[in-house]
């Protein structure tokens, strides 16, 4: 499903690199952030290779729905009660990793956005 030889989300979806999963469907796998930016970090990484929200297609925006049952799920479960979602697109929004991927940040009073 993931394509991009020299992408490590790519890698981590087709078990190249290790990660700590949490979930997985047939669109998304979540693991922990590898460099928590609070107690939890979570990264919702969408299966197929697409760079940024400009890429993605009609198809992939209706496979977007399953992000929130995904979050809603985890929250849930967890007892999660505030979090965060964070997504970037270009380096000067702060994205180092160019395959489409979701943050889920929760677990300590959070600043303000920007
Ligand atoms: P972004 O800056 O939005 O592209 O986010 C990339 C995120 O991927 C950062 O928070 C990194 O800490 C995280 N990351 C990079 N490599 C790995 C990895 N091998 N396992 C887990 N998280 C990673
Ligand atoms: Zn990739």
């Amino acid at each position: 499903m993931s394509e991009a030889t020299n992408c490590v989300f790519c890698k981590i979806i087709d078990g190249q690199i290790p990660s700590q999963k949490v979930y997985e469907d047939e669109d998304f796998i979540v693991i922990k952030d590898i460099n928590p930016v609070a107690p939890v970090h979570l990264l919702a990484i969408y299966k197929k290779h697409v760079p940024t929200v400009g890429d993605l297609s009609i198809e992939d925006s209706k496979n977007m729905w399953r992000l929130f049952e995904i979050v809603k799920k985890i929250t849930k479960e967890e007892g999660i009660e505030s979090y965060r979602i964070v997504q970037n697109n270009g380096r000067d929004a702060g994205q180092e990793v160019d395959h489409i991927h979701f943050h889920i940040i929760a677990g300590r009073k959070l600043g303000h956005l920007g």
